[in-house]
């Protein structure tokens, strides 16, 4: 068995990797990186080192593991699985990325042809149930990470070969992730493997403290926030606290909302979401837009790392005392990250300085370091391979597990690893 990494391996982002055994060759996840406002950065074609994919598996509607599906199937022809608000989020993600490219000048894409397509070749795959599709066995398991999301177990010669996808604990919408029990090989994302977040409790009183701040001082809480997750999470955070306050919605995180409306047997106390869905204002007109910044409210709007969307619209035209409030990762070369280091942001090449207070809370959907390990101490397996995390944090962390008595291999792009002869 051997596998073979196309992206997301020293890095976070473009996660893609072909595992390749007796039963056949798996694909799983393709996704993009994002990096500040430049172009995407893809994975590699798995068609470059093999002739044939078997079968492809999505763990979950992020950019980073879905956002180039569709690139296989402008020539290719694949049986997929992602349970079935995966594939909504895709297809509402890739028609955002068709526009996008189509404004940038990108050549090497995909058109709504070969989304069309994808979908045609897609199967759903529900929690729990054990498939077999040409050979090769599999079972997803809810991650705890956004709606839908899942850790893959695949049964392959003999092995029990886990992918945990990226993976929660926190989440006010999901369960924490589901644990696969006792595996042989470990292909684990270590995004946060050198920290470990606050108390999801202390982050909520903060950010309210922080919003009634803003709000009786006559200003707004603008909170920049990704479209997947990250938006409908804040809604449910904020209502839970308080429901009167005005709250206004605005960018991709709208459409992405309806998916959670749609699939509710995927989200915790559906019955309270829908009503706190219900009571938030859709900006889906320039006038609503200009409502949101008449008098103070909170403004939950795309794109969570200010590269573009709506958000730049709101920045300008905030009031006086307003907030900015970050609750998301910033990629070095982002305007989130000119904004927390400079005061500063560009649009359209121009700079601009940001005189509002601004704010960063770590309400990160992914597990930190301490759930790392007890997730592989539970698992107990053989080999660990480590994937999703930055090259700057990777060694240390794998020489920590190796301390505790694990076998221990860092992934790298495009140099493949034997699981065993
Ligand atoms: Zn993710
Ligand atoms: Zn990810």
């Amino acid at each position: 068995m051997k596998i073979l990494p196309l992206g997301g391996a020293e890095e976070v982002g473009r996660s893609a990797f072909v595992i390749e055994a007796e039963e056949g060759r798996v694909l799983i996840d393709y996704g993009v990186k994002l990096e500040g406002g430049a172009l995407p950065r893809y994975p590699d074609s798995p068609y470059k080192y093999i002739n044939k994919l078997d079968l492809i598996l999505i763990s979950h509607g992020h950019l980073d593991h879905i956002g180039y599906v569709p690139y296989i199937y402008r020539k290719h022809k694949v049986p997929w699985y992602s349970t079935p608000p995966t594939l909504d989020i895709g297809e509402i993600l890739w028609k955002d990325s068709i526009k996008l490219a189509k404004l940038k000048g990108v050549t090497d894409h995909y058109s709504q042809k070969a989304v069309e397509r994808a979908k045609e070749y897609w199967y759903p795959g529900l929690y729990h149930n054990q498939i077999k599709h040409n050979n090769i066995s599999f079972r997803f398991w809810d991650a705890g990470h956004i709606i839908g999301s899942a850790g893959i177990t695949l049964n392959l010669e003999g092995k029990r070969v886990h992918y945990t996808g990226d993976i929660g604990y926190r989440s006010v919408l999901h369960p924490p992730y589901e644990h696969p029990g006792e595996v042989n090989y470990l292909f684990t994302e270590a995004t946060y493997a050198d920290k470990d977040h606050p108390p999801i409790d202390n982050l909520i009183n903060e950010l309210m403290e922080l919003i009634y701040e803003a709000l009786d001082n006559g200003g707004h809480a603008l909170i920049p926030a990704f479209a997947v997750g990250r938006t409908q999470e804040l809604i449910k955070i904020i209502r839970e606290r308080d429901k009167h306050i005005p709250i206004f919605v605005d960018g991709m995180g709208k459409t992405v909302t309806r998916v959670y409306l749609k699939y509710g047997s995927y989200v915790k106390d559906f019955e309270h979401f829908e009503q706190d869905i219900m009571s938030v204002n859709i900006v889906d007109n320039i006038r609503v837009r200009k409502r949101a910044l008449r008098d103070p409210a909170v403004i939950i709007t795309t794109a969570g790392m200010l590269d573009g969307g709506p958000v730049l619209y709101y920045l300008p035209n905030l009031k006086p005392n307003s907030k900015i409030i970050l609750t998301g990762y910033q990629v070095e070369g982002s305007n989130g990250r000119r904004l927390l280091d400079e005061g500063r942001v560009e649009i359209d090449g121009q700079s601009f300085k940001i005189d509002h207070e601004v704010h960063h809370l770590d309400f990160s959907a992914h597990v930190g370091r301490k759930q790392l390990i007890d997730f592989a101490n539970r698992a107990n397996p053989e080999r660990i391979f480590l994937e999703h995390v930055d090259k700057e944090k990777v060694y240390a962390f794998k020489e920590d597990l190796e301390n505790m008595g694990f076998n221990v291999t860092v992934l790298k792009r495009n140099s493949v690893e034997k699981l065993r002869e």
